[in-house]
Parts: C-alpha cells; structure tokens; sequence
C-alpha cells in the first residue's frame, strides 16, 4: 500500500472518530450535529479514496467524488451553525452553496465519465466557499464583542484556511506533482481544533490549545518535509527515512517547541503575552512590600498599568474575621467594608475555586435553574449578587497556605463582554497567590490583627458612647430640674421616674454590651436541636398569638444532635423570630426549617451539620443594613439597641456554629444557624459510613467542572418547597 492510501485511511478513521466523538456527547446542539456531518463528510471523503485505490470499484472514486462536491454545502452549514445562525451574509452564503451544488451533483451523478471535470469543478467550488466563509469569519472577528471570541475566530481563520491551501496539494497528482501529505495533516488538524472549541462550552483555555495545535503542525511539517527529502534523494521510500526523520524529530523537538509556542502567543495573543509580562513584573515588586498600604498601592498601579482593567479592588480581612476593609481601588469607588457573614455564599466559594468568574457563574446559574436545583440556584444567586456589588468581574481569594482567607481582589474590564480568558484567570491567581506570600511573610499579618482589633474596638466604643449619651442626657435634664426648688410634687416624681427609667436603660444597655464582649459561660453539649427549636417556637406562638402572623415549623427526618447550649440557642431563635415580626408586621408568614445537610465549610472541608433556617416574608433587608448587620449598635429602629444579632452571632460562634443571612429587598429575610452536627461516639462505624456515604452522594450530585460549594445533599428526600422559598425563587428568577 502507498503512503498516499496509507494516510488516506488514516485520516478517514481519524475523521470519523472525531466525527462520533462530537456526535455522541450527552447535551447536543445543532453545531455539534453540523460538525459531526462536516467531519463525517470528510471521512467518507478520505475513505472512498483510500477504498478505490485499494481495491479499484467505480464506486468508491464517485462516492469520493460526491463526497467533495457535498463538502461545500456541510462546510457551509457548519461555519453558519458555528459562528451564529442568523447571520445574513451565512445565510446567503448557504444558500448559494446549494444553488451551485445540486446543478454539480447532478451532474457527477449522471455523468460518471466525466469524472476529472467534475473533480476539478468540485474543487474550485469548495475552494471558493470555503474561502469566503473563512473571511466572514474574520469580518465577523473584527467585530466580535468580547476579546476572546475575537482571539478563538481569528485563530480559526487562520488554521482553517492554511488547512485549505493544503487541501489543494491533495489534488497535485493530478497535474503530476509529489508533494507530502501536508494538506492531511493540516485538515486533521483543523477538525481537531473545531471540535475542540464547540465541545467545550466555558472559556476555552484557547491559548494552551492554539500552542499545541501550533506546535503539532511545526512538527508534522517537519517530520514529513524530512521524510520527503529523503524520498526524493533516494527515489524510493524506504523504513531508514522514517527512522532518520523521527531521530531528528526527537534532536529538535524541544527547540520547536520552545519557539512555535512563544510565537504563537506573540502572534496570536499579543494581549495575554502582555498580560503575563506585566503581572510578572508586578509579582517581582511585591515581594519588596513591607507595609499593607504600601502592598495595596502597588497592586492597583500595577494592574493599572496593564491597562486591562478598568476596576480593581483590594479587600482584607479585618475585625476577626468578621468583616473584609476596602484598601485600594481603581476605578469608581466599591464598598468600604463587606460584612462576613452576608458574603458567606461567595466566601466559601471564593476559598474552595480561588477564582470566580462572573460571567461563569451566570452560566451556572442559568444551568442550576434550568434543572430547578433551586436551593442551589439561590446561594449561587447570593455569590453573583455579592461580586456585582463589588463592580466584579473576576474575584480572586488571597488565601493563605493553611487555607485563611486574608482578603480578596477584585478586577473587571467593563469595555468588553468576557473580558478574561481561563488562563489569563490563572495568571491572575499566581498575582494572588503572590499577595498572600507577601502578606505571609512579612510582619504585615501580624500589624494587621493588631490594628484590626484596635479597630474594632474603637467602633463599639463609639457606639457604647452614643447609647449611653442620651439616657446620661436625660438623667441630667432631669436631675437639674429636680434641683429647681420652684416644681410641684407630681413633676418631682416625674423626672425621679425617668432618672429610674433611663438608669435601667442604661444598665441594660451595658449588661447587653458585655453579653456581646463576653458571651455568658456556654453549656455546649450533645442536645437535640429539633427539641429545643420545637419549645422556641412554641414561645413565639404564644408571643405572636394574637397578630396576624403564621408560624410553619418544618422538621428535617431522623436524629439531629448538636453540641449546643440550649438556652443559647433559645435566645437567638427568640431573637431572629422577634426581629422577623418586628418586620412583617400586623401579618405574614414565619417559617422555621430544621434539617441535617452535608455541605463545605469555609475551609472547604465536607461537614455534616444542622441547618436552622428563619425566614420570613417581611420586607427584606436593604443592601446598606445587610453589609453591617452583625456589627453592634447597627439598628433602624427608633427603640432598638442593635445588639441583637450581634450576640446572636457571637453565642452561635461560641458553640462552634456560624449564622448567615439571605436577603433582597422586598422578599422577605432568612436568617441561617448552622451547628456542626455530632455523631454519638459509640456511632463511630455508623458515622464514618454516614459521611462516606455522603461524599458518594456528593459525587453523584457534583458535575465535573467546578461546582459550588454549598448545601448539597438533604439528608432526607426534599420537602415541598414553602411559601418563603417561593418567594425567594422568584426573586431568583429575576437574576442577571
Ligand atoms: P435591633 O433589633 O435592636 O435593631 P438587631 O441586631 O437584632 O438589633 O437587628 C439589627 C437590624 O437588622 C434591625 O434594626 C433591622 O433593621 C434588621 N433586621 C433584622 N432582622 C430583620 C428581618 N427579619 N427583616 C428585616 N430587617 C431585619
């Protein structure tokens, strides 16, 4: 067999293979199909011409004559599937692919004796659509909205129409020329990459890809050229020439490598290559970082000088951990502070991917509602809410090696849709990477927790201050006019009653200050939690019997044991269900939901914890309020002391749990307590398989690309959704 047929059916059964592979993937769309008939085609092509030279039947060389004519038309169809639909000037091109086809086809069919005019109609035809298809393609490059599409179809038009021009040399036996079967290679080449970026839906990580297509065609180039040379020298193939040519193959293929890659990068994405000098340059200045300040303003000017942002900022953790401090920007100006606990969903999910991609999420999003996974959908929705108001584009954790969130940095190109590609993502992660190091490192940490705690403190003083200013006010008023000898007896007992008054006001305020400061002695053992939610809302039955107010209690199945104090517990139900009525009002619906869940922690560790959830169908809580609302004295109303959820926060915290609020304008608020839930000792074997079991549940659950990090199996079968989650499913609907 020659090396002509030889790469003939090679090619056929590479064709097909990439053919099926794309046609058999689970979630099909049009293009895969069209790609599947493109690949197909070629195939077939291939195959018929490998099958005629070998066993030399008529039909095979019609069938590979009819095969390149129905090129046209399915290379045709593919790029109209693969670039957009709709687009005018594919339709029409479409179009006239089958006005000029059929007449051809026709005749191939009818006049199987003209076989050499036919192939060579056949080849111009092909030809001349493919090359004005390869040049929409680029028109429509020009003016692709986001810099990525731009990149993907400039690269496309440039392989695809080198494996064109190769194509013609399939034809140079025809006019008596030997040339090596480049145009195969480049043609496989080609489909690899086509099949490559439609089956891939996110991103796609072009620039690793474009590299090892470049690289791969500079080295089969340079394989078959050897070869070739060597036939040509010795007038007949012979097995030395292979050996040769793979030797020297092996000799320079580091060399190649290390050039084509580069080139291609220089070529093809000049900006990534920038991208990558720049941050580069960054991370060496960062290193030399000894103060915070310092770090942050060299961070901004660095981005800044890359011009490829137009918004960044630079968060770091502050308070203990329970909120994150604006430390520089660029661009117009993003939240100062982000309170911890509202942010969790995107916090945790920062950690675990060390980047979120806005866009991505979106994708997710959609995705997660599409399949009405609506519990997931709803943290999802909190993460994307969270990165919208930081004017995000991509966030990324600056973690620290024990897996500490430090901070985070945010960065955006408002300019363009999709402004980032996958790799320049991950250059963006080695920058934060570099940050944590710096941050590590130097003495800065250390600064930091001392300043933080200074800070702190300075705000709860300045808010003791305020709720002790006025009762003091009061009392001195009134003492003052006790003192004027001219009041009658009733106004006597009066201001001694608001001396009294205030001075209890006063006492509770401290008393409450000092529960916050120095939560009581916690008597943290196994309980049931379900008992202990049960006898709350009971009370708060009894308390909200004679208001319009429903109260629904949703229990999970099976045992739910936690180590937790009671009485703790109690107090930031009665809390959380006090504040709830506060704000609904004369009438509405409290929900309260206890359940086991498997989910991750912050660290990104499974734990299996119990999950109580308050929500209720209030007004919700406005953005503003949201981003402070454990932090002490924080109220909006006229007799409130804004201590509340703070110590609720601090006593759940106390007993190694964690609170967590969901909440938009108007669709009402749910409040989260999670407690890690505890396994009887004597349960070991049973826990053990327990958790096992749940990591096989996750795996089912989980897809393979990156999931969220949030609740993902209920323990039990899912309940019907309430009233509540209506609510929040439809505010969910509104998503971006
Ligand atoms: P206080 O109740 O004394 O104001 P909290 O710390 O308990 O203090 O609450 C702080 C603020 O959070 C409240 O003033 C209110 O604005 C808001 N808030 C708390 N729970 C809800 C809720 N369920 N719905 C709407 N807003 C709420």
């Amino acid at each position: 067999m020659d090396v002509r047929s030889q790469t003939a059916l090679l090619a056929a059964v590479l064709c097909l293979a990439m053919a099926a592979s794309v046609f058999f993937r689970p979630k099909r769309r049009r293009v895969h199909r069209a790609f599947a008939n493109f690949s197909g085609t070629v195939a077939v092509w291939y195959g018929s011409a490998f099958l005629h030279r070998a066993l030399e039947i008529g039909f095979f060389a019609r069938l590979h004559l009819v095969a390149g004519v129905v090129m046209t038309l399915v290379a045709v169809r593919f790029f109209r599937a693969f670039v957009d639909d709709d687009d005018p000037r594919l339709v029409r091109l479409h179009r006239a692919a089958w006005l000029v086809v059929t007449p051809i086809l026709i005749y191939a069919l009818t006049r199987p004796e003209d076989e050499t005019l036919v192939a060579l109609i056949a080849t111009i035809v092909v030809t001349i659509f493919f090359a004005v298809a390869i040049v929409l393609l680029y028109i429509r490059s020009a003016n692709a909205p986001s810099r990525l599409e731009r990149a993907r179809l400039r690269y496309l038009c440039i392989v695809g129409g080198a494996a064109g021009s190769f194509a013609l040399f399939e034809y140079a036996p025809l006019v008596g020329l030997t040339i090596p079967e480049l145009g195969t290679v480049l043609i496989l080449i080609f489909l690899y990459m086509l099949s490559q970026s439609i089956t891939r839906d996110r991103l796609i990580d072009l620039y690793e890809l474009a590299g090892r297509a470049g690289v791969l065609t500079a080295v089969s180039l340079l394989f078959s050229g050897i070869v070739w040379t060597l036939r040509e020298i010795a007038g007949e193939p012979r097995f030395i020439h292979m050996v040769v040519a793979a030797m020297a193959l092996l000799l320079l293929f580091d060399s190649v490598r290390s050039r084509v890659a580069p080139f291609i990068a220089m070529v093809f994405f000049r900006e990534r290559a920038d991208l990558e000098e720049n941050l580069a340059n960054l991370r060496k200045r960062l290193v030399h970082a000894l103060e915070l300040e310092a770090l942050a303003s060299m961070l901004m000017e660095g981005l800044e000088e890359s011009r490829r942002f137009t918004h960044a900022s630079f968060y770091v953790s502050s308070e203990g951990g329970h909120a994150f401090r604006l430390h520089a920007h660029l661009g117009s100006p993003p939240p100062q502070r982000i309170e911890t606990a509202p942010a969790q969903p995107f916090l945790s999910r920062l950690l675990e991917e060390d980047a979120l991609v806005l866009e991505l999420l979106e994708r997710d999003f959609e995705d997660l509602r599409a399949a009405r996974r609506d519990r997931e959908a709803e943290t999802l929705f909190e993460v994307i809410r969270t990165i919208e108001a930081l004017h995000g584009g991509v966030a990324l954790a600056i973690a620290g090696r024990s897996r500490e969130l430090y901070g985070f940095l945010i960065v955006a190109d408002d300019r363009i849709r999709d402004a980032f590609s996958i790799d320049e993502v991950q250059l963006l992660v080695g920058l934060a990477t570099q940050v944590a190091l710096t941050l590590e490192s130097s003495a800065l940490h250390q600064k930091l927790v001392e300043r933080d705690r200074l800070v702190t403190l300075g705000e709860m003083a300045a808010g003791l201050a305020h709720e002790i200013r006025n009762p003091l006010g009061a009392i001195k008023a009134s003492a003052q006019l006790l003192s004027d000898p001219g009041e009658d007896e009733e106004a006597t007992s009066e201001f001694l009653d608001i001396i009294v008054e205030e001075t209890d006001r006063l006492a509770r305020v401290v008393g409450s200050f000092l529960d916050y400061a120095k939560p009581g002695a916690s008597i943290a053992e196994p309980a049931d939690v379900k008992k202990a939610v049960e006898r709350t809302v009971r009370i708060l039955e009894a308390e909200l019997a004679d208001s319009g107010i429903e109260i629904e209690l949703e229990m999970g199945e099976g045992d739910m044991q936690a180590r937790i104090d009671p009485e703790h517990l109690r107090q930031i139900l009665l809390n959380l269900g006090r504040n709830a009525a506060e704000a609904m009002g004369d009438e509405g619906k409290l929900c309260v939901d206890v359940r086991r869940v498997i989910a991750r922690d912050i660290g990104g560790r499974i734990e299996a914890s119990i999950e109580i959830r308050v929500s209720d169908t209030g007004p919700g809580i406005s953005d503003e309020i949201r981003q402070k609302l454990f932090v002490p004295f924080v109220t909006t109303k006229s007799n409130g002391s804004g201590l509340g959820l703070a110590i609720s926060q601090r006593l759940a915290s106390a007993a190694g749990g964690r609170m967590e609020v969901l909440s938009g304008d108007e669709r009402g608020a749910t409040f989260i307590v999670r407690y890690p839930a505890y396994q009887e000792p004597s349960e070991e074997g049973a826990a053990e398989a327990a958790i096992t079991s749940a990591r096989g549940d996750e795996k089912a659950q989980v897809s393979p690309e990156n999931e969220a990090i949030r609740p993902l199996v209920d323990d039990e079968s899912p309940k019907s959704e309430g009233a509540e989650e209506g609510g929040g499913e439809s505010e969910v609907g509104t998503a971006p």
